[in-house]
């Protein structure tokens, strides 16, 4: 039976029900998805360096013969180490598997491997060279060596399950024999003719199985047109399904704000209580004219850790509550909705709305009330976390929301809310300053605006890396500021000291610090002491006292981390801030130095930390700016990390990286978002999504354009 691309991928030679079952998991169903599986890095395997030459520090491909091999388990030490030697006709090279148990009976003398590793110098024999956990591939010997193995440059591909990159590799070449050049290609010709890329076919042929002239380091670069035409298809079809989301979402009818009226600046007027920076003016204006217009507004304000977002969204609130509308501000934790919902009271009086609180920590009648509030309408701004989405939770008439600190919400979340109204207007706020081209895949269908300054009078905040050792220094500092009437936190990682977890027996814990700090460190000082299992009533009358002065040193956990405002506070002292990811320990300074006062942070941390920690400590030393913090802490954590969605890929990508491909993403975006809104090339975008299969309009989503 001849095979086409749609055949399913159990009919292709090496695959049978088991691993076609393997591969469904990751959506792989026919060969052209298989096809679509693309290796994340290639293999100079025609040139190899004689094992004798191998030098420490340098990553290489070898290819040698097993000559022993075995298991050693040492004391004191979980797991064992599998050692194996190798060797070929230059000489031998060590290679050392950590948890290496499940090798015992992989190897055998003769066989034929290629090694991919860094080489090391051993540790323990410093004379020797080694390699550590090298990738491997057991290939044929003599002449069943094929050319999926060496003599080429071989691609490597991601493990599926139990399928390794060898079996892949075979199974893909088989794919590509059997269809070759016969791929559909759905990428419209003016844009292929246009970048000049290679048909999908020959893109994909080259991708898998590139011709050996080409340079290894240039394919592990990802920039052949073959390379850039894959990445190019992937970011356009996700393009495409963000443009039709987007226009799908305009079509519905949103509510008309009534905006320019005098009656309505004099409410703006009454609300704000100091005069607004031109980026906060600038964002008002931009959110207005999104509220006056008869679609529903998606927007994002996107402005550094106390920059002055809240106000502005309160003035949107005011203006939906001027027309007798609903707003509903959404925050992260109980503390800040708390916060938020005690700012919207003071500067809400004057004009008299109703606002209410609504968290999940309420006594079961004041909940009862608030939400006969929010059903009737007496409540016109309601603060709270996520029980605002709560089933019994009623609006009258909701016409705003507002998400604080959107990157810990859910998509689905923020939906339900919508869910709830008649198409509110959404404006979503966040503090991390997201690059562009990552805020274009992960909020393509949000527009954006950007507070960039902050308000006037901001005293800078100096930063210190301090050892544990000079402890006794930091508490004196500690005291005089408090002697000057200041406050400070102390920030830990754990509230408790965890029993069993090895790793943490020797953190900090809030509790039992609060309790040292309390009675032997700071015995004249008032200290008090905030976590996050906490009820919340007990939080809130912490934090209020803290605001009101009556306690100098706050102890605490990573819960004041978002949003926390004390102006007078001006001393945060963090331990174990080598614990601390990056954009973490920059929320938690940016509690500090908010009023007029100069701040001062203190990191506690060891002088010698991981690489990693090092370059954070040094980056929060060196600098304030969020978005260079946020640029770093991203290239150290990578985006699936930093954004806290764990998905296969990049951001959901199967190929294409945001990070890498910025160039591609932007010449993507702007195609197809010039496809969607040229009214001639409608019809074009009709054909062309008619003319995808189902499997590719599984893949990005996009159903028939309605
Ligand atoms: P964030 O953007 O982090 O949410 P906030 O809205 O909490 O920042 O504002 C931080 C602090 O700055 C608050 O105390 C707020 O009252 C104050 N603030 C905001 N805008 C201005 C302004 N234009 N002039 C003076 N103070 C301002
Ligand atoms: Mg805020």
């Amino acid at each position: 039976m001849a095979l086409t691309p749609t055949s399913e991928v159990m009919y292709l030679k090496g695959v049978g029900p088991q691993r076609a079952e393997l591969l469904a998991e990751r959506g792989i169903r026919t060969v052209e998805d298989l096809l679509g599986y693309l290796p994340f890095r290639y293999e100079d395997r025609i040139h190899f360096t004689p094992l004798r030459e191998v030098q420490p520090g340098v990553t290489y491909t070898l290819q040698a013969e097993v000559a022993d091999g075995g298991l050693v388990r040492y004391r004191g030490r979980a797991g064992a180490i599998y050692h194996l030697l190798v060797r070929d006709a230059s000489g031998s090279l060590a290679c050392k598997f950590f948890h290496g148990a499940y090798l015992e009976k992989r190897f055998r003398a003769g066989q034929r491997i290629v090694l991919h590793g860094k080489a090391e110098i051993d540790k323990y024999r410093p004379g020797r060279i080694e390699l550590v956990n090298p990738e491997y591939e057991l290939i044929g010997t003599g002449a069943e060596v094929d050319s999926t193995e060496v003599g080429r440059i071989v691609p490597i591909y991601e493990a599926i399950g139990s399928i390794g990159s060898r079996t892949l590799r075979r199974i893909i070449y088989a794919a590509q024999s059997a269809v070759a050049g016969a791929l559909p290609d759905p990428l419209p010709a003016a844009l292929r003719a246009r970048y000049e890329f290679p048909s999908r076919g020959e893109a994909i042929a080259f991708v898998h199985f590139p011709p050996a002239e080409i340079l290894v380091e240039a394919l592990n670069e990802f920039r052949s047109p073959a390379h850039r035409r894959l990445i190019f298809e992937e970011f356009f079809f996700y393009q495409l399904s963000v443009a039709l989301r987007r226009r799908r979402e305009r079509q519905q009818p949103g509510i008309a704000f009534r905006v320019r009226e005098p009656q309505i600046r004099e409410a703006l007027k009454r609300v704000l209580p100091f005069k607004p920076t031109a980026a906060q003016k600038r964002a008002l204006a931009e959110i207005a004219g999104d509220l006056e217009k008869p679609v529903p507004m998606n927007r994002l304000l996107q402005g550094d850790v106390g920059c002055g977002k809240t106000i502005v969204a309160l003035e949107a609130a005011a203006i939906v509550i001027e027309n007798g509308y609903q707003a509903a501000l959404m925050a992260p934790t109980e503390i800040l909705a708390a916060q938020h919902y005690l700012e919207a009271r003071r500067l809400f009086a004057a004009s008299g709305y109703g606002v209410d609180l609504l968290v999940s920590g309420l006594k079961p009648a004041d909940k009862r009330a608030a939400l006969q509030r929010v059903q009737s309408g007496q409540a016109q701004l309601i603060v709270g976390t996520h029980a605002i989405l709560e089933d019994p939770v009623g609006f009258k008439r909701l016409g705003l929301v507002v998400v604080d600190e959107q990157h810990r919400f859910g998509v689905l979340q923020r939906k339900r809310l919508i869910d709830k109204g008649q198409m509110p207007d959404v404006l979503v706020m966040t503090a991390t300053p997201i690059p562009r081209t990552l805020s274009l895949t992960l909020y393509g269908d949000l527009d954006l605006s950007v507070i960039d300054e902050m308000p006037p009078g901001r005293a800078p905040v100096t930063t210190r890396w301090t050892r544990e050792e000079r402890l006794a220094g930091v508490w004196d500092f500690l005291r005089q500021e408090i002697a000057r009437g200041r406050q400070a936190y102390v920030v830990y990682p754990v509230i408790e000291q965890s029993k069993n977890a090895e790793s943490q027996r020797s953190l900090k814990a809030a509790m039992v610090e609060y309790e040292r700090l309390r009675t032997a460190v700071f015995p004249n000082a008032r200290v008090g002491l905030l976590h996050g299992r906490m009820r919340s009533e007990e939080k809130e009358s912490v934090m209020e006292r803290f605001r009101r002065r009556e306690i100098d040193l706050l102890v605490s956990t990573t819960v004041i981390e978002v949003g926390v405002d004390v102006p007078n506070a001006t001393v945060m002292v963090i331990e174990h801030a080598d614990r601390f990811g990056l954009s973490q320990l920059h929320q938690l300074r940016g509690r500090i130095g908010r009023g007029g006062q100069k701040g001062t942070c203190i990191l506690v941390a060891p002088e010698t930390v991981s690489e990693d920690a090092r370059v954070r400590l040094e980056t929060m030393v060196a600098t304030t700016d969020g978005f260079v913090i946020a640029e770093t802490d991203l290239k150290l954590r990578g985006p699936g990390e930093f954004f806290g969605t764990k998905q296969h890929g990049v951001l959901g990508f199967h190929f294409a990286n945001p990070l890498r491909d910025a160039e591609l993403l932007e010449l993507a975006r702007t195609e197809a978002f010039a496809l969607f809104e040229n009214p001639q090339a409608e019809a074009a975008l009709r054909r062309l999504l008619d003319s995808l299969t189902p499997d590719w309009q599984r893949r990005y989503q996009l159903a028939a354009v309605g």
